[in-house]
């Protein structure tokens, strides 16, 4: 049985929890072990794949086709290791399977209650589908004192002392608010926080605190008194200036060491130096470059968390840092000189994105990038405006559109209502759920040898991640090829379109997955990294 740390929050949302659990990751992986990361979520959704993303920010996909949360994208970003379907389940998900073994009559008879019945099912998903992991990380999601999470707690509450100390720990991360008035760190809501973990049963090993300054020795002493706490085991979480810094940072604060400690293992020093040179190419880029994001959710940026985070790797992995301006595709629709929007633009990205709203915009920004000569980068939805802006603006056919839009006299996007994936055929209808039923999870393309998209993998095929419903009709393409339009990445039956790209133009590269879901700070994904490059020679030149 690996040993589990349990990561739960207080006092505030939003205090880097998920970055926390994900460094905390990285750094018992420098150390040799095997990690794994998983959340459980409190919400009735029963997966973030029917939300907003202006709500929840961005929904990530993982291999196995699973639509998680957006902190498994952290997790993977900062340990390599792949989420899958068995490491982000929310309390929707566990009621409906339930209420499904109560209908099938598993329960024989019993009345099903929050305790045992829920709680089981959390504790039997919490250590499911291990193998020979070291540790698994697995972060609470939400903020102790909400009525949603109980269950949770009580779960792990459970899991703790049935698996033992040696076995358990539980890190709780909190705010050390700092009032100006009185020139001080409080720490009584940490103290009420730890009180209300305790309420449930939870007494935490090791406190995160987040904080502006360095907490001073006598506030550490009064923590660990009042919370029942080692001072040592009170952690100094400052603000980072980037988010990967955060794994230096927690290591020089002794977050790992507490870990170790507290499991009884050897306190040598992790080697760090991959997360060291990242850390120095954050604050030391040679130079910068502007790149315009024409899409629908920017007012939320979580909402394109893994976009901006691989922008930021290609920017690495080309020395420089990437300024990112984020434009709502509506401006580009009400505005008299749409060009002025891409006046400092070093290259263009038009993201996924669902419905019509916008989507006009989204074509006006590819027809300038196009005829501009500015690099272009088109994802997902993004593809599929770059293929109507081909075939409306050069293809002669103005009538071309999507059916995701409506009814369209040329639907040159539509639903495909019957795909392969390996030997198995999946199938779609119109009348089914929203929930789920997109092509999801990672799918093989094959590259032509000669293709841009080929000399940027290095490789004639790939392993990309889906989400979506609707797809580019593949009977046009001679049309589009036609009007130098290519398709040059297909699905392995070449019924799908993956990759279309341009030769008449330095870099005009558009894909039907998501390429950012898989790029690392470590390991940047090539289209980025080639995309960026692009921009570079482009700002070079104007
Ligand atoms: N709305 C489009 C579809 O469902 C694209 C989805 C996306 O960009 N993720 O096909």
């Amino acid at each position: 049985m690996p040993r589990f740390v349990f990561i739960t929050g207080g006092v505030v949302s939003s205090l880097g929890k998920g970055l926390a659990s994900a460094s905390l990751g990285s750094l018992l992986q420098a150390r040799g072990y095997k990690v794994r990361l998983r959340k459980l979520d409190p919400y009735l959704n029963v997966d973030p794949g029917t939300m907003s993303p202006t709500q929840h920010g961005e929904v990530f996909v993982t291999d196995d086709g699973a639509e998680t949360d957006l902190d498994l994208g952290h997790y993977e970003r900062f340990t390599g290791v792949h989420a899958k379907k068995s490491d982000n389940v929310t309390t929707g998900k566990i009621y409906s399977d339930v209420l499904a073994r109560e209908r099938r009559g598993d329960y024989l008879g019993a009345t099903i209650q929050v305790i045992p019945h829920v709680t089981n099912a959390i504790k039997e998903f919490v250590v499911s589908d291990l193998t020979d992991e070291d540790f698994v990380l697995c972060e609470i999601g939400g903020t102790v004192g909400d009525i949603e999470s109980l269950p949770f707690l009580e779960a792990i509450r459970q899991l703790g002392n049935e698996l033992g100390r040696d076995k358990s720990c539980f890190l709780h991360v909190t705010l050390l608010p700092y009032i100006a008035v009185a020139d001080e760190l409080k720490t009584k809501p940490t103290q009420h926080s730890v009180k209300e973990l305790q309420s449930v049963g939870i007494q935490p090993d090791i406190l995160l605190c987040r904080t502006p300054f360095d907490i001073p020795a006598e506030q550490r002493a009064k923590i660990g008194q009042f919370c029942n706490v080692r001072p040592e085991a009170v952690i100094n979480g400052r603000d980072a200036d980037s988010i990967y810094h955060v794994p230096l940072m927690y290591h020089q604060e002794g977050l790992d060491m507490e870990i170790c400690r507290h499991f009884d293992l050897p306190l040598n020093e992790p080697d760090l130096t991959v997360w060291r040179t990242i850390g120095d190419a954050v604050l030391n880029p040679e130079g910068e470059v502007n790149i315009a994001v024409v899409g629908k959710y920017t007012s939320l940026l979580d909402s394109y968390k893994s976009l901006a985070e691989a922008l930021t790797h290609g920017g690495l992995n080309n020395h420089v840092k990437v300024n990112m301006n984020w434009i709502d595709s509506e401006e580009f629709e009400t505005a008299e000189n749409p060009m002025l929007l891409l006046e400092d633009a070093d290259a263009v990205l038009v993201p996924g994105g669902f419905g019509h709203r916008g989507s006009e915009g989204k074509i006006k920004a590819i027809t300038i990038a196009r005829e501009k000569q500015i690099p272009f980068l088109g994802i997902c939805f993004g593809m599929q405006m770059a293929v109507l802006e081909a075939a409306r603006n050069l293809a002669g056919m103005p009538q071309a559109g999507s059916t995701e839009f409506g009814e369209t006299e040329l639907p040159l996007v539509g639903l495909m209502r019957e795909w392969s994936r390996g030997y198995e055929v999946e199938t779609r209808s119109y009348s089914d759920d929203l929930g789920g039923t997109m092509r999801l999870g990672a799918y093989d393309c094959v590259m032509e040898d000669d293709s841009l998209a080929a000399q940027l993998y290095q490789s004639l095929s790939v392993q990309e991640r889906h989400r979506h419903r609707y797809e580019v009709n593949i009977n046009y393409r001679d049309e589009l090829e036609a009007c130098g339009l290519h398709f040059s990445g297909l699905s392995p039956d070449g019924l799908l379109p993956e990759i279309v790209e341009r030769r008449d133009h330095p870099f005009f590269i558009a894909v039907q997955f998501h390429p950012e879901l898989k790029s690392k700070p470590f390991d940047p994904h090539p289209l980025f990294s080639g995309f960026v490059e692009a921009a570079v020679t482009r700002s070079r030149l104007v």
